[in-house]
């Protein structure tokens, strides 16, 4: 194929593209697609056709002309339709999608990045979404985030509003699951976006990978990387000067203005070398640099070593943080309820009382600390979360399995203290604590 193009080049009747010529360009294959470019007049199509059904013939491999089409830009409406019977080919509208996405030299428009959004919506509003714990929530949003990090922020410059959107789909889709109505969001995403050593999950911020990827372009456009649209850019920008201190050129499309203006904070960094292993751009290693780092929480351990199930495990989570929605804090937020403690119906509900003061929950923890063969009864829960995370440092195996029914425990009594409420029913606290350490020992 691309001996029989080069052979057409040498043709007189053949003209290059006008914005190919300089690089040499007749053809881009990408999997079983094929692109061809020519100038837009009928010496040129009928010899870039000829070439083409010339090596259809010799290797019997045939363009579905059906499938094909034809784009014009520059020529009259006659010379247009012209061409168009020439080939025989249907004629086709600017911007050519590719894959779903539009190829454009604009920002992309919100509507051209709908398919993205509708894809989100599809997966989080997903009928087996509904059923999903937390843990489970957080799980599909990272690989949403995922999806798109990989494909769309790696290949586009993105724009802000539509990352937002996203983001703001998945954070009403962990904390509500869909529901109507607004809820606070017990933490903010910013938060949830940090290391889990600093209290989040991880989750990658769309807006600051985008900007990682970007810097990886402007990086391989400064290297002058052998890639075809960095040798492009060269030939018909940069040609002899500095890219590093020539002023942005005109005409650019809005992506290679983004990747251009990148220049400065590629410079403020040295030249990107520490974001470089092995001659390749780690993009993650910019997006590290950054995204903001945030402060060591004192309970990292707890919850990044954890072997408790996931959804304990998050909810321990959210109570280390004081952001479980015991009912002092609803009634913070309007909510109204009674504030009377589910469980033993005495005193008001919040934290501390709920972990361990309460007569039924301090049983619970009781029988399963009795289990362990430690002989106490609760403590406050500042304390009772300061030795957890103590035990979670160890690595010793006792120490672990203690973390892990600490865990298991608090999950246990939220999930006793919410079906008394949701549906009036409440195991008894050695029903609960055989469930707990019965949990504990499948996961060891
Ligand atoms: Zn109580």
């Amino acid at each position: 194929m691309s001996r029989c193009l080069a052979e057409l080049t040498k043709n007189k009747a053949f003209k290059f593209h006008p914005r190919w010529k300089r690089v040499d360009l007749t053809h881009m294959m990408f999997a079983d697609d094929l692109l061809l470019f020519s100038r837009a007049d009928i010496p040129s199509v009928s010899a870039l056709f000829a070439a083409f059904t010339q090596f259809s013939r010799a290797s019997g491999l045939e363009a579905n002309l059906h499938k094909s089409e034809v784009y014009l830009a520059g020529v009259n409406d006659q010379m247009g339709d012209q061409l168009v019977s020439l080939l025989g080919i249907a004629k086709g509208t600017f911007p050519i999608r590719y894959l779903g996405v539009p190829l454009t030299t604009r920002k992309l428009s919100y509507n051209e990045c709908k398919p993205l959004i509708e894809k989100t919506v599809t997966r989080i509003k997903g009928w087996s979404a509904r059923f999903l714990s937390y843990a489970g929530r957080l799980q599909l949003i990272k690989s949403v985030l995922f999806g798109v990090q990989l494909y769309w922020c790696q290949i586009f410059v993105m724009p802000k509003k539509i990352m937002k959107e996203i983001q703001r789909l998945c954070r009403s889709f962990l904390w509500t699951c869909n529901k109507v109505g607004s809820k606070k969001a017990p933490v903010a995403w910013e938060n949830l976006c940090l290391p889990k050593t600093c209290g989040g999950w991880n989750l990658k911020d769309l807006i600051t990978w985008n900007k990682a990827a970007v810097l990886k372009h402007c990086w391989a456009f400064s290297m002058k990387q052998d890639r075809l649209w960095v040798k492009w850019m060269h030939t018909y920008y940069i040609q002899q000067k500095d890219f590093w201190t020539m002023p942005v050129p005109n005409g650019l499309t809005w992506s290679m203005r983004k990747i251009w203006y990148q220049r400065e904070l590629l410079l403020q960094v040295g030249d990107g070398s520490q974001f470089v292993v092995a001659s390749k751009f780690k993009i993650h290693k910019a997006y590290k640099h950054l995204h903001r780092s945030g402060v060591q929480v004192p309970w990292k351990r707890l919850v990044c070593n954890s072997k408790a199930s996931p959804k304990s495990t998050f909810v321990v989570w959210l109570a280390v943080q004081n952001r479980l929605a015991t009912k002092d804090r609803l009634i913070k937020w309007n909510v109204s309820v009674v504030s009377t403690c589910e469980l033993c119906q005495q005193y008001d509900e919040d934290l501390n009382h709920l972990f361990f003061s309460c007569k039924y929950s301090s049983e619970v923890w009781q029988l399963v600390l009795n289990d362990m063969g430690i002989q106490r009864s609760g403590l406050q829960w500042h304390e009772e979360v300061d030795l957890a995370v103590k035990k979670s440092r160890s690595s010793r195996k006792t120490d672990a399995t203690y973390a892990m029914a600490f865990i298991e425990t608090v999950y246990g009594i939220w999930l006793q203290r919410n079906s008394q409420i949701f549906s009036s029913k409440v195991d008894t606290p050695k029903v609960v604590a055989n469930r707990i350490l019965f949990c504990v020992a499948c996961r060891q």
